[in-house]
């Protein structure tokens, strides 16, 4: 092991991939200054992203199952919402969770700066903290995890309180009668979730020919079927060709694909395009740092840039843009810095979209493999048949395994229904364990569970699934 303790890394941004990798350098004994314009780590995933995004959803969840109930027998009076106490709801996830990161810090005596950093060369930052004054550090490597900011089309950029990016949006200031998504990604749907389950007339508008796209079509149904339901309107093949604000709301006009523009007025448009990552760090040109078209910041399978001394990790580095991956990549940029013999080549990195149902993939996807031109066999086994899905009264899901005919290896995983983003992981270690689909067969798994679907999968490509009848051939 080489000794690290008179390392002086520096870990710019304190996102899920900035503070993991702060706290794994200190685990390593190295030592460690974090900044971050926050009194405390978190970064995007933490005060504005994922958390606050989950702990909506599962109020969402709980409102559409208490309407759900009467078919059960069981009847609830509509909810009465309390915005601020919603939010303050929210608001105290987010404070206990950072607040706990903060302590983590300072157990492992990282010191954590509230400031923003600029490059002063390839070995120094200028930092300016929060209360006014500035510093000068040194170090003698840094990790760059400055994360992304929600995109804006510029055409449609309007200076309005009607007008809310995904921050916004998840500072519920209020329920709005009719809301516009623009944006049919996993953002958008998941907050447009959230708002019709709060009771806004949702409507979501995406260019392209369908939701989520990149995923595979037989995933995206039964949530599209259901979204069509608590929905207004989907507007597929569609885009946004302006939007003004007048005193009722703002009014959008649509152009879609078919011809005839179209006009509405909504209380509310919620812009969902798209995240940019945060590569216009002051004084990168300073360094060796390259940054790609697309505009993140270019690395090796070590995490490192250009630059030596600099590392980058998380959404500033590329897709996909995800809190665990910049998690992992953290961990692996300060073993590498440590000395180690590592690099980032994950064979699975999870997917999921927390709607209701959730989709969730891991590995090859059916699409991917089409656009490759790879043989594959895909195993499906439909939850109408699982057991456990009767009792939730949620049979609408799939399970699907992705196959290499010759080998037998699973590939790739694709779920979709209640908690399939709590199922993926199981996914994710058979891909990377090289499982073969008669590994997850022969696996026991516990009844009645959701879990079984993975293993009637696999039994499904071997042609003996205990709960599908096949007539013989
Ligand atoms: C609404 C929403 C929901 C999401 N849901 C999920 C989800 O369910 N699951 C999931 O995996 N991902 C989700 N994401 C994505 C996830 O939040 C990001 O992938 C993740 O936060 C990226 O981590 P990061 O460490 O790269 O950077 P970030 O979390 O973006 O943190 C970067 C930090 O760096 C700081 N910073 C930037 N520049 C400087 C500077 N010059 N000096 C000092 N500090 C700086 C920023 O202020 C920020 O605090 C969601 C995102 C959004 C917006």
């Amino acid at each position: 092991m080489n000794d690290v303790s008179n390392l002086h890394i520096a870990v710019v941004g304190g996102g899920p991939g900035g503070y993991a990798a702060a706290f794994l350098a200190a685990d390593l004994g190295m030592k460690v200054t974090l900044i971050d314009p926050e009194a405390n780590p978190g970064g995007v995933c933490l005060y504005r992203g994922c958390i606050p995004s989950k702990a909506l959803l599962h109020v969402a969840k709980l409102i559409d199952e208490s309407r759900h109930a009467k078919n059960w027998g069981i009847e609830y009076s509509d909810p009465k919402i309390d915005v601020p106490r919603l939010r303050a709801w929210k608001d105290s996830v987010i404070t206990k969770l950072t607040g706990g990161l903060g302590q983590l810090s300072k157990q492992r005596s990282v010191r954590y700066i509230q400031g923003t950093a600029a490059f002063e060369s390839s070995n120094a930052l200028r930092i300016s903290k929060a209360g006014g004054a500035d510093e000068t550090l040194s170090f003698d490597r840094i990790i760059l995890a400055t994360g992304s900011r929600p995109a804006i089309i510029p055409s449609l950029k309007l200076d309005s309180p009607r007008v809310m990016d995904s921050t916004s949006a998840l500072n519920v200031s209020d329920i709005p009668g009719r809301l516009l998504v623009i944006g049919g990604g996993y953002i958008g749907l998941e907050l447009g979730s959230v708002y019709a389950a709060l009771g806004s007339k949702v409507s979501v508008v995406e260019m392209t020919a369908g939701l989520l796209p990149g995923a595979d079509r037989d995933l995206v149904l039964p949530l599209y079927k259901r979204l069509e339901k608590s929905f207004e309107a989907i507007l597929l093949n569609t885009t946004v060709a302006g939007m003004k604000e007048e005193a009722k709301g703002i009014r959008v006009t649509f152009s879609s694909q078919q011809g005839a523009a179209t006009e509405r007025v909504f209380d509310k448009v919620l812009v969902s395009v798209g995240r940019k990552p945060n590569s216009e760090i002051p004084g990168l040109d300073r360094t060796k740092v390259q940054v790609n078209p697309r505009g993140f910041i270019q690395i090796n399978k070590q995490l490192q840039t250009d630059d030596p001394v600099i590392y980058a990790i998380g959404d500033v580095v590329g897709e996909p843009m995800l809190a665990h991956k910049a998690s992992h990549e953290g961990r692996t940029a300060v073993e590498a810095i440590a000395g180690h013999k590592v690099a980032f080549e994950p064979n699975a990195i999870p997917a999921v979209v927390f709607t209701d149902p959730e989709i969730a993939w891991c590995g090859l996807t059916e699409t991917q493999a089409q656009k490759d031109n790879r043989t594959i066999k895909v195993a499906k086994f439909p939850w109408a048949a699982s057991g456990r899905a009767l009792t939730l009264d949620r049979t609408e899901g799939m399970t699907k395994l992705i196959i290499d005919p010759e080998s037998e290896r699973v590939l790739g995983v694709g779920i979709v229904g209640v908690s399939a983003g709590e199922m993926i992981s199981e996914g994710v270690l058979a891909v990377e364990m090289a499982a073969l689909a008669g590994d997850l067969e022969l696996t026991i798994h516990p009844h009645p569970t959701l879990s079984e679907t993975i293993m009637e999968a696999a039994e499904v490509f071997y042609g003996r699934a205990t709960d599908i009848y096949r007539p013989k051939k």
